[in-house]
């Protein structure tokens, strides 16, 4: 919002500095010349602070789509929160939230940014931008219609592969991805235990009771 303010503001002084070589500003017989440096630097600087929330807002809906496919055309609107947002979210100590009865997934500053950077190299994927893809996949499937919080945790697991593919992630890459978290971020949730331990479980492995089969699993071979 203070982004497209300022832009806004920036956008109106070009405005008056137009208009006042138009028409004489008040007290003044004469229109004032037009300043070219700075109508110039206003100019510019406008589009400059509209970008940033230009960009979520694409990125959001890119997302809402994306999600919605993997939540098998279940809506799905994705929301980047600011670290505003964040702080009053009730539940900000989360990644991320989705609510499966209006579809509406909260995503938590800085998470939307890791997804960004990840999706920007995905052949060197973080540790935390495994996560990222992870956390956008898990939301989903709550959407999907899944509350229990290890089952969901399953579902994002074995369709991590086909998210990153959605997302844009070449196949070769996207597989690696998928497999690294379910190997490294996975497992350690078992590790740590605690509330990261509900997340888990030992079912959720190729051929035991969580698989779902699915064609295009993380796990499947080609
Ligand atoms: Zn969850």
């Amino acid at each position: 919002m203070l982004w497209i303010l300022t832009s806004l503001f920036f956008a109106w002084c070009a405005f008056r500095e137009i208009r006042r070589s138009i028409v004489a500003p008040p007290g003044f017989d004469f229109p004032t010349p037009l300043s070219k440096p700075y109508l110039a630097i206003v100019l510019a600087l406008a589009p400059v602070f509209a970008w940033p929330p230009i960009h979520i807002w694409r990125f959001q809906r890119f997302l809402s789509a994306k999600a919605t496919e993997l939540a098998e055309n279940h809506r799905a609107k994705v929301h980047c929160n600011t670290i505003f947002d964040t702080m009053l979210d009730s539940e900000m100590l989360f990644a991320g939230h989705a609510d499966p009865k209006t579809g509406e997934i909260g995503i938590q500053h800085p998470w939307c940014g890791t997804l960004i950077a990840y999706l920007n190299h995905p052949d060197r994927a973080s540790h935390e931008e495994l996560a990222s893809l992870n956390l956008f996949t898990h939301e989903s499937m709550h959407v999907r219609g899944e509350l229990n919080e290890a089952l969901t945790e399953c579902e994002a697991v074995q369709r991590n592969y086909r998210a990153a593919k959605l997302l844009g992630v070449k196949g070769v890459i996207a597989k690696r991805n998928a497999l690294d978290y379910y190997n490294i971020n996975y497992q350690q949730r078992r590790e740590i235990g605690g509330m990261q331990g509900g997340y888990y479980s030992d079912q959720c492995a190729p051929g035991k009771a969580m698989d779902e089969h699915l064609s295009d699993s993380t796990w499947a071979t080609p």
